[in-house]
């Protein structure tokens, strides 16, 4: 199923061309101090099965009318996977612009980074910039959206703790600073168009993955092409963070990851998930 978030906090299940909003079958009212995670995606595993017999028979709209929002509203962490694509590893190293004087390994030795979640927007939200002097970049990247608590999980039971997937975009200020300032300013975390349940992707490490911009391909590759596959990822944040309902792993980007400028578009597409169309705003962020 494709679950989505629309039009001002209503959920909704994608199917074709229609949106039909599921809302009215969650718990919308939960007591202060709020588990850690998002409110939404704890309560989406329990309620699939009720969904999936239920939705039909609710109030839908055209998908094309409405408004799509970040898939996730409130992740408890948005967690980032550097370096995790061989080619990608080779372009940065070979590009002053991209490398800044580092010089790139391997994932296991820069660890991961967060994402703050005031960068989080979805599809129909622009992305605004702020560096005029820098290279602003997208990264294409497979995003994990977990549903069950996970600590210390072995790959084998990996895949038992995901909700689903989606589209990530880990737009990325290039420069010496570090990753968790770079990559964390507003409008920095893109997710969407929906996210997708695990039992619709048989292997999330065999999906083609894409971006143009403004028409012309930038970023073509492979999940297949990942160093940490998602099971592996899984397995290392969790022996360091607890992984709550909600929070997404962003898997990190292949190579083709190039500068975007004010009011370029973006369109990017993960096989089995499908695409999305998300603008660089016109106007430089102000104060
Ligand atoms: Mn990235």
């Amino acid at each position: 199923m494709r679950i989505c978030r629309f039009d001002g906090n209503h959920i909704g299940v994608v199917e074709g061309d229609s949106v039909y909003d599921v809302t009215a079958l969650f718990d919308l009212k939960p007591t202060w101090p709020l588990p850690q995670g998002d409110w939404i995606m704890r309560q989406l595993p329990d309620l699939l099965p009720r969904i999936r017999d239920q939705f039909r028979t609710s109030k839908a709209a055209p998908l094309q009318s409405v408004r799509l929002e970040s898939p996730v509203a409130n992740p408890g962490k948005i967690i980032g996977a550097p370096i995790n694509y061989r080619a990608h590893i080779d372009e940065a190293n070979a590009d002053r612009d991209i490398n800044h004087g580092k010089t790139f390994t391997s994932l296991d030795q820069y660890g991961l980074f967060i994402k703050a979640n005031s960068a989080l927007i979805g599809p129909s939200d622009e992305v605004q910039l702020r560096f005029d002097d820098r290279r602003n970049d997208h990264e294409v990247e497979l995003a994990v959206i977990i549903g069950r608590e996970a600590r210390f999980v072995p790959r084998e039971r990996a895949l038992d703790h995901v909700l689903g997937y989606c589209i990530g975009l880990d737009m990325t200020v290039r420069g010496p600073e570090f990753p968790g300032f770079r990559k964390s300013l507003d409008t920095f975390a893109v997710l969407g168009p929906w996210l997708v349940t695990r039992d619709e992707i048989a292997d999330p490490n065999d999906l083609a993955l894409s971006i143009r911009v403004n028409g012309e391909t930038r970023q073509d590759s492979r999940t297949s092409y990942l160093i940490f596959d998602v099971q592996k990822l899984i397995e290392y944040a969790s022996r360091f963070y607890t992984l709550h309902p909600g929070d997404v792993i962003m898997t990190g980007t292949p190579e083709g990851v190039s500068q975007v400028n004010p009011g370029d578009v973006m369109d990017a597409s993960i096989e089995k998930i499908g695409s999305m169309q998300v603008r660089i705003a016109r106007d430089w962020a102000r104060p």
